[in-house]
């Protein structure tokens, strides 16, 4: 019968996991998480992540035991570990799900499918989400990703029959940053990990917290509490989309029933749960890009624009360092800007609109290149998943090529979504007793003002680095001029053909 390995990358869960399912069906298991001291090394890796891990990794654990098993942790190269457990009887047949990540990541997996295959092990990859692979075309993709999480969830096996552990055999703690040689975490107000805590969010979320999303999510105050937070759960693999998409419909279908017998439901609750739905389907729709064209991760998808900016940070002018340095530490002078940077540091996570602003701000504003900036937010998001991430970041830069280019004003973006500056007082405790009609600009504050406000401008806090309407004018004309040029125009068609969205939102 062999054994078979079920290798655990993604996707920290025993619900909706076909690969454990299908090993469970050919027979014994060894359950298997490997710690990858070089993947924690790369650069758009943070020490929060392997703490988000290390949350996930002990729910799973408790899963596996209440199953007759328990997970094997172990440090090293993954080849390594595999052949250890070859040497020991312990792998006849390896399983895992399809991982769309980055270059270190798709190195490393060619790598395993060259040593499986001189091995002799067969090794069965299954589909993770709605990411089509291989991808026939764009055409259609929707439709497809429809019927995919359309299929219910693989339940969770009753039992994952271990082997006979071979005597010596160590299993590993769950791990820490100091495990790989990293620093504690910075983000001491990350979400915990853990699929207990993922699932606690999606029920609180569909009975109560969503029924106002699409206003709330755009505002890095009520975001926290009205936008789902599923983010990292889904991103690590506690929570499968499927599963959330499942949840989801289900609560519209109550909903439904609730309208149809005339009890009272807020009107709001369908075209929340329809918005987050759509957004379920975005995270599929921008990794299926990065699956299709890996060089997402480090080169323009528009060659038009390559060279506009300079990407090699050794090439950078003193200006070009100090700009991205007071982009990073939060003292730009714009503080919706410099509350968000504060704000990612310590709890990994800020809402959508904002995250946009801060590409934005960076790459029009300060001109940066979008690949450093990218793996500083990488670092900085719990949540950081590079099938979203790097096409994400393009796109607010407007180096796709297919988008409009969206230059976020950071004044505006502060007036509107913290009318009463709650989160930029906090954020940037040196303003907190600026008067709130000066708060976007506070800069602007006569001297007496800034003697009450205890904030002398340029002391306790920068005058803006950079002219927002200026610097953005600019930026737009550079990328105008660029993109307007017929070579340029005909490579857009191309990538709209390979990458493009081919419809609007989904309607019921
Ligand atoms: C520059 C930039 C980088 C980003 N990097 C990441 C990243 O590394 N990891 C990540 O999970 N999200 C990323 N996002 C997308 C989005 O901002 C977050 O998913 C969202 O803010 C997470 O909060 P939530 O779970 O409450 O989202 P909700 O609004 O409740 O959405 C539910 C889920 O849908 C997915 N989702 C939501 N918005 C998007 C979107 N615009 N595109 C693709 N998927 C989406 C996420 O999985 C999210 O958890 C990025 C956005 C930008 C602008």
């Amino acid at each position: 019968m062999g054994v078979g390995v079920v290798w655990f990358k993604r996707d920290l869960r025993v619900a909706d996991h076909a690969p454990l399912r299908q090993a469970c069906d050919d027979g014994p298991v060894v359950c298997l998480y490997v710690v990858e001291p070089g993947l924690w090394a790369q650069a758009d890796h943070d020490p929060a992540h392997l703490d988000f891990v290390a949350g996930c990794l002990a729910d799973l654990d408790d899963a596996l035991r209440a199953r007759g098993n328990r997970l094997l942790i172990r440090t090293g190269r993954v080849r390594d570990v595999l052949a250890d457990l070859r040497a020991r009887g312990l792998l006849d047949r390896l399983y895992s799900h399809e991982e769309t990540g980055t270059a270190w990541t798709f190195a490393r997996d060619k790598a395993v499918a060259r040593w499986c295959a001189a091995q002799g092990v067969p090794w069965t990859e299954r589909p993770a989400s709605g990411v089509q692979r291989p991808h026939p075309e764009r055409d259609g993709w929707a439709r497809r990703w429809d019927r995919r999480l359309h299929r219910p969830p693989v339940p969770a096996p009753a039992h994952v029959a271990a082997p006979t552990w071979p005597a010596g055999l160590v299993f590993e703690p769950i791990p820490s940053p100091r495990t790989v040689g990293l620093a504690p975490s910075r983000r001491t107000e990350a979400q915990p990990g853990g699929r207990v805590a993922g699932l606690a969010l999606v029920d609180s979320f569909l009975a109560a917290r969503g029924v106002d999303y699409r206003r709330g999510m755009s505002s890095p105050v009520r975001a926290w509490t009205e936008g789902s937070r599923l983010s990292p759960y889904l991103a690590w693999g506690a929570l499968s989309a499927r599963e959330v998409v499942h949840a989801t419909r289900a609560r519209a279908d109550a909903v439904r029933d609730a309208v149809a017998c005339g009890d009272a439901v807020d009107a709001g609750w369908l075209a929340s749960l329809e918005a987050f739905e759509a957004r379920l389907r975005w995270r599929d729709h921008f990794t299926q890009k990065l699956e299709d064209d890996p060089s997402i991760e480090h080169s323009n998808l528009s060659p038009a624009v390559d060279g506009l900016r300079v990407e090699t940070t050794d090439r950078w002018t003193e200006r070009k360092h100090a700009a991205f340095a007071a982009w990073r530490d939060g003292r730009t002078g714009y503080p919706m800007v410099d509350a968000c940077m504060r704000c990612l540091d310590r709890t990994g996570w800020i809402n959508f609109r904002m995250r946009a602003m801060l590409v934005s701000f960076a790459t029009y504003d300060l001109w940066l290149h979008w690949r450093p900036v990218a793996l500083e937010l990488a670092r900085r998001f719990v949540d950081f998943d590079p099938g979203i991430h790097y096409p994400q970041v393009q796109m607010q830069a407007g180096t796709t090529g297919i988008n409009a280019l969206r230059i976020y004003d950071p004044v505006k973006q502060q007036v509107d979504h913290d009318p009463d500056g709650v989160f930029v007082r906090h954020w940037v405790p040196e303003l907190a007793r600026v008067p709130l009609h000066l708060l976007h600009r506070p800069h602007r504050m006569d001297p007496s003002t800034q003697v009450t406000a205890g904030c002398r401008v340029g002391e306790h806090y920068p005058s803006p680095i950079v002219d927002h309407a200026l610097a953005a004018a600019v930026a737009a004309r550079r990328l105008d001029a660029v993109r307007a040029t017929a070579e340029a125009r005909d490579q857009a068609r191309a990538i709209h053909h390979r990458h493009g969205s081919r419809r609007g939102p989904r309607r019921r």
